[in-house]
């Protein structure tokens, strides 16, 4: 983890024995007294790289319940940092005790359709950090295969960067940044398949990994939620330009709309969100949970 964030964090009023070490965009991280992770989701939202002013009620809960649903989903394929859902009441269903890692400072994505980062660059070269791609592929369109495009971790402010896989190589080694590509291309086959069966299209998915002291590399973060991953509804896939989705693309349309009134090149923090667009958010990640794990949120 890249430590010194002073991203400004809740007082959760944990029990003594618990320190903070660290805050990133939406999760703020904890020393336990036996010197694992406590690892809490706020309900914190970002976009653009801004961390918001307004707060979506339960989001920290939703991601956290849908990670370990899909931890519990992939555990055949990779370990991963789970130790236990058992934390302090304060911060019950919104956090995991987790084993302290150490990162690999590499943003692994999987992609199987064209979107985001990837149609910015695709249009821009006709290649995704450093794979040819033929030309004509329309915004949304299925990729010819699905594709590993690492990306490096920026530091607090600063936009993740796109690099190609001989960078990754040079960052990490030949030997991690070989079994990273083939963990996430297998993480996102096994989940595109489960999204499938519940009517959502899992467009891209971002994932990190860390290892343990000997080396072992574990699946850590959060998994598959609508933070990380692009999950489409099915019935209503249309390439040709921007899909109906349940990641942030809600919030992001309205913070880009004339109505929020914030203009995005002006470097000035984002305007608080009308409770409609919380609500709205919230609800979308609630259908989200709801779709794919069959469970109620309550
Ligand atoms: P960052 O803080 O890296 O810029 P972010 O804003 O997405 O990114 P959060 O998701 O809010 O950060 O915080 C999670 C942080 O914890 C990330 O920096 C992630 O790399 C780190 N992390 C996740 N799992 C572990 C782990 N098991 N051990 C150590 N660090 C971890
Ligand atoms: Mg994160």
């Amino acid at each position: 983890m890249a430590m010194g964030s002073t991203a400004e964090h809740p007082d959760y009023g944990l029990p003594e024995g618990y320190t903070h070490v660290y805050s990133g965009k939406v999760r703020d991280l904890y020393t336990t007294p036996d010197d694992r992770l406590l690892f809490v989701a706020s309900d914190r939202i970002s976009a653009f790289d801004w961390v918001l002013p307004t707060e979506i009620p339960d989001k920290g809960r939703i991601l956290t319940a849908m990670s370990l649903w899909w931890f519990d989903r992939l555990d055949d394929i990779v370990p991963n940092h789970v130790i236990s859902a058992r934390v302090p009441a304060a911060v019950e269903r919104r956090a995991i005790i987790c084993s302290r890692l150490d990162m690999f400072p590499i943003e692994c994505v999987a992609r199987g359709y064209l979107a985001g980062s990837a149609l910015v660059e695709y249009r821009k070269s006709l290649s995704i950090c450093g794979l040819n791609i033929p030309p004509g592929f329309k915004e949304g369109q299925q990729l010819p295969k699905i594709l590993f495009t690492p990306a490096t971790k920026a530091a607090q402010g600063a936009h993740d960067e796109n690099i190609t896989f001989d960078e990754t190589l040079a960052i990490i080694g030949q030997d991690e940044a070989q079994s990273l590509r083939r963990l996430t291309l297998l993480i996102y086959e096994r989940a595109e398949q489960i999204s499938a069966d519940r009517g959502l299209i899992l467009a891209d998915t971002k994932l990190e990994f860390g290892a343990r002291p000997d080396g072992t590399i574990v699946l850590a973060d959060e998994v598959l939620t609508p933070d990380s991953s692009r999950f489409w509804p099915a019935d209503k896939w249309e390439p040709g330009h921007p899909q109906p989705s349940f990641d942030k693309q809600f919030v992001r349309d309205w913070l880009t709309s004339p109505e929020s009134g914030w203009d995005r090149e002006s470097g000035e923090a984002p305007p608080p969100l009308p409770d409609e667009v919380v609500e709205k958010t919230r609800a979308k990640y609630i259908d989200a949970y709801e779709l794919l794990t069959g469970k109620r949120f309550v």
